[in-house]
């Protein structure tokens, strides 16, 4: 069910993040995506195989579990319609065949440690979409020289980021985030045609949909933080001045005001977003961006 669910283009579709990150490619500026996604989407997009590296395996190829060979594609997708599993063709083998994804606790393909050394090499780091939590992986974008700008784009903070002087965080949806650095390139024309010729008209739609429902399902989240927010300030503020007193009475030093709540809303939240994609997107010849808005989005290397 889970190989139905997520075989490439049975649900998800590329969104703009997908798309821009094969026009880089296009453009001769991508040096190397990595990428944690499963799903195949980057190369949906036209992202070359060459330059993606998929630390945690993809539907792309599948392989018997008990002799490791390769099990061609074209049938791997009849059985995955068919909800069926396929067995292995070797002759006395007849092993389950599973899709080349790395699950929780394997070893990352040799492929990503051949190449991780590729993110040395980068002028410009984009990162997009990643909770940035999994190593090795999340180690990518620490290996760059310390002066490489580094560029997020997430709904928040992650790993490293902000510890470097040209990090920059482009905090909200990775897909708006990525719309507005296209902007800022001149490419944005170019990047909402290749992307709506690619998923097509209803795609774009359904994707326009899904951002605005999560628009507002984010703005009524952050009215709801802030009201909280201000009811626990309040609260403080009373306890505040009778732990004061207290205190006073008692000839010891003050207690501080009531700690005020980490709910920091750090910014806008326009939002839409298609699935996530993780990854950093590696740039040969960056161009720098010198936004500090809100917005998120994948990454490759
Ligand atoms: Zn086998």
């Amino acid at each position: 069910m889970l190989a139905r669910e997520l075989y490439p283009g049975a649900r998800y579709r590329p969104t703009a993040a997908h798309v821009f990150i094969a026009l880089l490619a296009r453009k001769g500026l991508l040096h190397m995506l990595f990428t944690q996604n499963i799903d195949c989407l980057e190369r949906a997009a036209g992202v070359p195989a060459d330059r993606i590296v998929e630390a945690h395996g993809s539907f792309a190829s599948q392989r018997c579990i008990e002799c490791k060979v390769e099990f061609e594609g074209g049938k791997m997708r009849e059985f995955v319609a068919k909800g069926e599993v396929p067995r292995c063709e070797v002759e006395g083998c007849g092993g389950l065949v599973k899709p080349d994804i790395v699950f929780f606790g394997e070893a990352l393909p040799r492929a990503f440690f051949e190449l991780s050394d590729r993110a040395k090499e980068a002028d410009l780091i984009l990162v997009m979409g990643t909770s940035l939590q999994v190593h090795p992986f999340a180690g990518l974008p620490n290996m760059a020289d310390e002066d490489v700008p580094r560029v997020l784009f997430n709904l928040e903070r992650v790993g490293s980021f902000g510890t470097q002087a040209d990090d920059v965080m482009v905090l909200g949806d990775c897909d708006e985030g990525i719309r507005k650095l296209a902007d800022e390139l001149g490419w944005r024309e170019e990047l909402e045609t290749a992307w709506r010729e690619l998923v097509g008209e209803e795609e774009v739609e359904r994707q326009m949909q899904g951002a605005k429902k999560r628009v507002a399902a984010l703005h009524d989240e952050v009215s709801k933080l802030a009201e909280e927010v201000e009811e626990v300030l309040h609260i403080d503020d009373k306890e505040g001045g009778q732990e004061a007193e207290k205190t006073e009475a008692q000839g010891t030093p003050p207690a501080s005001p009531g700690e005020k709540p980490e709910a920091a809303v750090e910014s806008p939240q326009d939002d839409t977003s298609p699935p996530k994609a993780d990854g950093q997107d590696h740039v040969e010849q960056g161009d720098k961006v010198d936004g500090t808005d809100d917005s998120a989005k994948k990454a490759v290397l």
